[in-house]
């Protein structure tokens, strides 16, 4: 079977009977060559259901669970978005595709230098990824529209809600290092209203405001 035909088959099967039923969001998940951010080794199994070594101890999710999250957001176009936890690019390049700007975090040099490469090749220049610390976010291109986290947080970090624009919604996953609540957070001129969307295993985030390693 092809790219194009695994792709569709991981729409129809795996996105659509679960409820991921943004319909931007489902196109953008049949156009986006998963396989290309995973090793070639792997890239018979990029459209399974389940996550994928990225080397670095670290995976890309589960194509639901970034559809999922994705979904969350609401994006109509045109947002400015904040990723935690850049990995291999495939989440920042499913944003890049439904929102303006795309700015991504990641404490791994050498992850953040292979998705770097991969989103060039892909010809994707609205994404910005900065070697850092993300769990004290990204100040200098903050207020963000929606800010997403793709590490498990044992709390939330007070810069995410700090760099967020009234409006705008946070997606985090939050709780201990083996489970957590996949959490979505809206930020109002009124205050911060919580939904918890569904349980989640994600790896840890790791730093200043998260858990020590
Ligand atoms: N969104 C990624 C999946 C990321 S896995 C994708 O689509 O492939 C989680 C990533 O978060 C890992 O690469 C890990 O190194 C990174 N991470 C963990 N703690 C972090 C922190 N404090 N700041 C930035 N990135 C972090």
């Amino acid at each position: 079977m092809d790219y194009t035909a695994r792709r569709n088959k991981m729409v129809d099967e795996q996105l659509i009977p679960r409820g991921i039923s943004d319909k931007k969001v489902l196109d953008i998940f049949r156009k986006v060559e998963r396989h290309e951010f995973v090793s070639p080794s792997l890239h018979q199994n990029a459209y399974e259901d389940h996550p994928l070594p990225i080397g670095e101890g670290q995976t890309i999710s589960q194509p639901y669970m970034v559809a999922l999250m994705t979904q969350c957001l609401d994006l109509k176009g045109n947002e400015k978005i904040l990723e935690i936890g850049t990995g291999s690019g495939y989440q920042a390049a499913i944003l890049a595709n439904l929102a303006k700007e795309v700015y991504s975090v990641e404490r791994v040099a050498s992850l953040a230098k292979h998705a770097f490469s991969v989103l060039k090749k892909l010809e994707y220049d609205n994404i910005k990824i900065n070697v850092s610390d993300g769990t004290l976010g990204w100040d200098e291109y903050a207020p963000y529209d929606g800010i997403i986290i793709t590490a498990a947080a044992p709390k939330i970090p007070d810069a995410y809600i700090k760099q967020l624009n009234a409006g705008g919604k946070l997606v985090i996953p939050v709780g201990s290092m083996f489970g957590q609540v996949l959490t979505v957070i809206k930020k109002t001129r009124d205050g911060v209203f919580t939904t918890e969307v569904c349980g989640c295993v994600f790896v840890p985030l790791v730093g200043k405001e998260g858990w020590s390693k």
